[in-house]
């Protein structure tokens, strides 16, 4: 099971045909609209959360592809605020990469940007709100 945000970019003649409706349908794929700007008459955009399997994913964003409709991932970078941490170590508890790790015997709490999936799992762990994460995306 993945969970992913992408943004999704109609054009005036996708905007309005059931698009997302058949990726819950025929590719078994759940989602939340985080952001929708629609114009008629313009190029509309949608920021969805799109979970299910992953060949389920792979074969909706192949159809989305087929159907002209241009996404890409909406992207977490994440930022640790050193000023703030106080070291505690419950981000380290939840990150499913180690990319937050306790450097011993000093018992410091190290980010790793590289290793970071950008799922946010560190974000609300964070007591004292020392990680920070904004969302970007190639085109946006
Ligand atoms: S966003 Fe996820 S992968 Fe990145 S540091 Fe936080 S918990 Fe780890
Ligand atoms: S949870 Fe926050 S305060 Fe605790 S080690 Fe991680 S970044 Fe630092």
């Amino acid at each position: 099971m993945i969970k992913k945000r992408m943004v999704l970019r109609f054009t005036k003649k996708t905007w309005n045909q059931p698009i997302v409706y058949r990726l819950v349908k025929e590719y078994n794929l759940a989602f939340n609209i985080l952001k929708a700007s629609i114009f008629p008459k313009e190029a509309s955009l949608m920021v969805l959360e799109i979970s299910g399997a992953e060949t389920d994913f792979d074969r909706g964003m192949a159809y989305l592809k087929g159907c002209g409709v241009v996404y890409e991932p909406l992207e977490a970078n994440i930022k640790k605020d050193e000023n703030r941490c106080v070291h505690c170590g419950a981000c380290a508890a939840v990150c499913p990469t180690e990319a937050i790790s306790i450097q011993r015997p000093e018992m410091y709490v190290v980010f790793d940007p590289e290793k970071c999936s950008g799922c946010e799992l560190c974000v609300k762990a964070c007591p004292p709100r020392a990680i920070i994460a904004t969302l970007s995306s190639q085109g946006a």
